[in-house]
């Protein structure tokens, strides 16, 4: 049981930036706080960002806005989500845990913790999203590509909250893949991927390869994308790219799986997500157990 000395339930953002001090711990659904000890050591305060006003989800300037309160749920069920390149945002928030994990975790939740094996960073780095901080300065915008640093560690200041995290909406025709495998039905991954293709009289113009669960921060594959351009998207091409992910895969051995079995997941996973973009295999099949 967790035990603390205060709880604080900020109503705006600017209130929550200034209750942020090293003794309390922000909480948004706590589907990853409150299970991890870790995260609660020294702990004494508790700042719960749930009803600050940032549960929106929109478009906006050409962007997919989604608030810090947006939930894996409606993230997995948005009409707006699951118009971004065949859904693999979507599809990925849809695998995240169970139904009752989904209905607390928040998305930007996720993507705070950098986690290298959770489900929407992959999607969202294919989909070139960004973060949006807020601090005591004023708002701070960062790639999505640059805020990873490592487990567990992100280009957020102490005294910064993030806002939302931003989709821009691809250009029409843009195809995506999305494919994990973990243990269980609501476990973390042991490797997933995804992937963005857009494709031009026959030929690849645009490809994005990610590959999460294998290195220190879900892994963008930029010899697979460079390998892809120009190519058709047929069978030879996906897997070369999905050799290739294997070869900049640098994954750990742990409780779910040893390196070695990561490493060949990382081809499974971005060849068969590949697939998908390529139309060379349905979307349907986006978790497998092994
Ligand atoms: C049983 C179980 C199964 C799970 N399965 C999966 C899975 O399959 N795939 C997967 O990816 N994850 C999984 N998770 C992990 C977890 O559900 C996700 O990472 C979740 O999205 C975290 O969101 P949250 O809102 O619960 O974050 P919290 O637990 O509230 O916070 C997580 C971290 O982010 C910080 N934070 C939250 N919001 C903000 C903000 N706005 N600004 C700055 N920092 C913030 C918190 O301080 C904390 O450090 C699982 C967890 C459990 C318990």
């Amino acid at each position: 049981m967790l035990s603390v000395d205060a709880y604080h339930r900020p109503r705006s953002l600017e209130q929550a930036l200034a209750l942020l001090a090293p003794e309390r711990a922000v909480v948004a659904g706590g589907t990853d706080l409150l299970v991890n000890p870790r995260y609660m050591a020294g702990v004494r305060e508790v700042v719960d960002l749930g009803s600050l006003p940032l549960a929106f989800l929109e478009v906006r300037a050409g962007q997919v806005r989604i608030g810090a309160n947006v939930t894996m749920a409606a993230v997995a069920r948005s009409p707006l989500v699951r118009g971004l390149a065949d859904a693999i945002l979507s599809r990925g928030a849809a695998v995240c845990g169970s139904p009752n994990i989904r209905n607390m975790a928040t998305l930007v939740g996720n993507v705070a913790a950098a986690l290298p094996s959770a489900d929407t960073p992959p999607p969202l780095l294919a989909l070139d999203a960004w973060v949006l901080l807020r601090g005591p300065a004023g708002a701070r915008r960062v790639a999505l590509q640059d805020f990873f640093l490592g487990p567990a560690r992100a280009d957020r200041r102490p005294d910064e909250l993030i806002e939302c995290v931003e989709v821009p909406v691809p250009p029409p025709g843009t195809a995506g893949g999305f494919y994990k495998v973990g243990r269980t039905a609501d476990d973390i991954a042991t490797v997933n991927a995804a992937c963005v293709l857009r494709v031009e009289e026959g030929r690849i113009v645009a490809a994005r390869v990610v590959v999460g669960a294998v290195a220190p921060v879900p892994l963008r594959v930029a010899d697979a994308e460079a390998a892809l351009l120009g190519r058709a998207p047929d069978e030879a091409a996906v897997v070369e790219a999905g050799r290739l992910a294997v070869a900049a895969a640098q994954p750990i051995s742990d409780q779910r799986a040893s390196a070695e079995h990561r490493r060949h997941l990382a081809g499974v996973c971005a060849t068969r997500a590949l697939r998908q973009a390529a139309g060379l295999a349905p979307h349907g099949a986006e978790l497998a157990h092994a």
